[in-house]
């Protein structure tokens, strides 16, 4: 709880996704933290689905868990169904999934932070900013506590910022629904000062929307007939740190629209606010409302309804796959025409939410606002859609807040941590949001990863678990573990390239490889996708008894070897171009050679290297080829800023 301090290091606004993990990234780098929310029973609250993960978003929670955040413990402790989608393709695009018991998330979200020592809590809204006579953030101005200093303030204010809800011709000014509420006017209140704030400090704000379906109740569904789904068994965890999850787990069941509730959706078009007109603000193309998919996908006569259960003592389902601001009575007579939801119990209609978001392209890579030193944002705020993508730049945000206020990481004080497109799809995301902006929800995918065979959710640890060590963000129990399980995995992928055989001596074991008369290792027979370790370890018994989680590595690695070469070279290229870094201070004008749309877009983006200038569309090899011209020869000035 708030300890009744007037100053501190860093100061959260949000206990989302993006403000919990903000917060503990600080705390964990020994920041005087402090997290102000509206309320602290909300405090991770899952305002959607419950679920965590999926294809690319599980890769950004396993990247999260490896620089020590949190998200990937919380699910690992209130998931009750666990699933590797892409099973079936190569590792590098599977994505562990986790469906969660949304009141087990919260209670394990508010239970981590507790944890932290340096970490105080505040209920209360944040009207403003407060700022020095340099401009730079000084604090922030609470509705309770009256005015608290900080060094940096990181907002996370995610669909609240002017939020406005529509249902039918029905608007309600909100953040979004209240989570017991029933009824629509059951509402948490929107944030509208420091919206103004933000429009009257200059920043460049925009409007999107979101939407979510209606809640049902569990005991009013017909569940015979309905296919069902279950978890993987065992279910694997999402942290490197959960040895096994424990809580009980639970089917999900299968249902679809019909012809008959495709048809109502057309009769009422009109008085879904997306067609009528009363939203003009763009949604997440890829999780579209039914509404959308009935018109975009015409041809289609079903469109699958999975039935999540949101706890295991809840009653509530989440009908996942008809998220919908149908009027009421609309969305009343759709349940009709579903199997299984003929009689169901709407105990809330879906809406959807417009809200304010910032253009992105006002932050450095760090998450910083070039407007507003020492101010920071992450999350929905900056134009990206789901949990996992405002938890993994809250984490960024946290721990750059918390350099810049003089935390000091274990070798010593680094001034930002960034990471690159070739590190970590957290990167990626960072790097598109920054440098191309949005102009409609963004989520991840893992189709814009360029290096995606090395970025994979297997290995996130090994990628990113050595700089959380190296900036002093891992906890001792993970980097102890962390080092065990490199020593078993370096002596494993010993053994394995100096065993080898002949192809007599493997054919004589039962494995069909050609008899060309060439000597292999163990590794090089891991890159046969029908050979596994434990078929190895009957020739060589010293690869019996690794580790489940060694051993699986040891095949992926084999598989991927001769791609993962080439692609070394290519991100050795692109960490060439990203090495060029572009002065923050940069007059684009002064620049001789450039189109006025390049020097529009440049300006806009203020791309912080050369690497990062030519992923903005449009941006030619020969205004490249000037602007590097440019920069050799201009002399560095007062003011400059390398922002890489
Ligand atoms: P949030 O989770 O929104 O948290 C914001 C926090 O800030 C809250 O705790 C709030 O109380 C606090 N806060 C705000 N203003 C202030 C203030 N002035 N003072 C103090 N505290 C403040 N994502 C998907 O991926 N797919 C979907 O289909 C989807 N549908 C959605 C539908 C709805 C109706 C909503 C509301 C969200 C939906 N989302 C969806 C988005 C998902 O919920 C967000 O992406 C995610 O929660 C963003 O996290 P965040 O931390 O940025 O913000």
């Amino acid at each position: 709880m708030h300890n009744g301090s007037r100053t501190w290091d860093v100061i959260v606004v949000g206990g989302g996704h993006a403000g919990c993990e903000a917060a503990a990234a600080a705390a964990r780098l020994g920041a005087r933290t402090l997290l102000v929310t509206h309320s602290l029973d909300t405090i991770g609250e899952m305002s959607c689905n419950p679920a965590i993960g999926g294809l690319a978003k599980g890769h950004l929670v396993r990247e999260i868990d490896a620089l020590d955040g949190i998200m990937g413990r919380a699910i690992d402790r209130a998931g009750i169904q666990f699933r590797l989608l892409n099973r079936s393709k190569g590792p590098a695009v599977r994505g562990p999934r986790a469906q969660a018991d949304r009141a087990f998330y919260r209670r394990a979200v508010q239970a981590l932070l507790r944890e932290f020592e340096s970490l105080s809590l505040l209920e209360s809204g944040v009207e403003n900013l407060a700022l020095d006579g340099a401009g730079r953030v000084s604090g922030v101005e609470t509705e309770r506590s009256g005015t608290l200093g900080a060094r940096a303030v990181v907002l996370t204010t995610g669909t609240f910022l002017r939020g406005l809800i529509h249902i039918g011709e029905e608007t309600i000014p909100a953040g979004r629904a209240r989570r017991q509420g029933r009824g629509m006017r059951d509402v948490e209140a929107p944030t509208l000062g420091l919206a103004e704030t933000l429009a009257r400090a200059g920043f460049r704000l925009g409007r999107l929307k979101t939407g979510t379906p209606p809640r049902l109740d569990r005991d009013s569904i017909d569940w015979c007939g309905l296919d069902r789904q279950q978890g993987d068994d065992p279910a694997v965890p999402f942290s490197y740190l959960t040895e096994e999850i424990t809580t009980p787990q639970v089917d999900c069941h299968i249902t679809g629209t019909t012809a008959a509730g495709h048809a109502l959706i057309r009769e009422n078009l009109h008085r879904s606010p997306m067609y009528s007109g009363q939203i003009e603000s763009i949604g997440p193309r890829y999780c579209p409302s039914i509404e959308d998919k009935v018109v975009r996908f015409a041809d289609r006569g079903r469109h699958q309804i999975f039935l999540e259960p949101e706890g295991l003592d809840d009653p509530v389902i989440y009908p996942n796959g008809i998220s919908t601001s149908l009027p009421h009575e609309v969305q009343s007579a759709l349940l009709r025409t579903i199997p299984g939801l003929e009689r169901a119990v709407m105990l809330r209609p879906g809406y959807a939410i417009e809200y304010d978001y910032v253009d992105p392209r006002e932050l450095f890579p760090t998450l910083e606002t070039r407007r507003v030193p020492g101010l920071y944002f992450a999350g929905q705020i900056n134009g990206t859609t789901g949990y996992e993508e405002a938890a993994a730049q809250g984490l960024m945000a946290g721990l750059n807040a918390a350099l810049a206020a003089g935390a000091v990481g274990a070798d010593g004080p680094p001034q930002s941590v960034v990471l690159d497109r070739a590190d970590a799809y957290i990167g990626v995301l960072i790097d598109d949001l920054v440098t191309r902006g949005v102009t409609e929800p963004y989520r991840m995918f893992t189709s814009r990863a360029e290096y995606r065979l090395s970025l994979r959710a297997d290995n996130a640890d090994q990628r990113l678990t050595p700089r959380a060590i190296a900036l002093g963000c891992a906890s001792a129990g993970r980097t102890d573990r962390f080092r065990g399980k490199m020593t078993t995995l370096e002596a494993a992928r010993q053994k394995a390239r100096t065993l080898s055989a002949t192809p007599t001596e493997l054919r004589r074991r039962g494995l069909a490889v050609n008899a060309d008369g060439v000597r292999r290792s163990a590794l090089e027979l891991l890159a046969y996708p029908e050979i596994s370790v434990s078929d190895l370890a009957g020739i060589w018994p010293e690869l019996a008894g690794l580790p489940a989680g060694v051993a699986d590595q040891l095949e992926i690695e084999a598989c991927y070897a001769g791609y993962l070469d080439r692609q070394d070279a290519d991100i050795r290229a692109f960490r060439r171009d990203e090495a060029l870094l572009l002065p923050d201070g940069l007059d684009f004008d002064q620049v001789q050679g450039l189109s006025a749309e390049i020097r529009e877009k440049l300006g806009a983006a203020r791309p912080a290297t050369l690497g990062a200038a030519a992923r903005i569309s449009g941006v030619t090899p020969a205004a490249l080829t000037a602007l590097l011209r440019h920069v050799r020869r201009r002399e560095p000035q007062a003011g400059d800023r390398l922002s890489a």
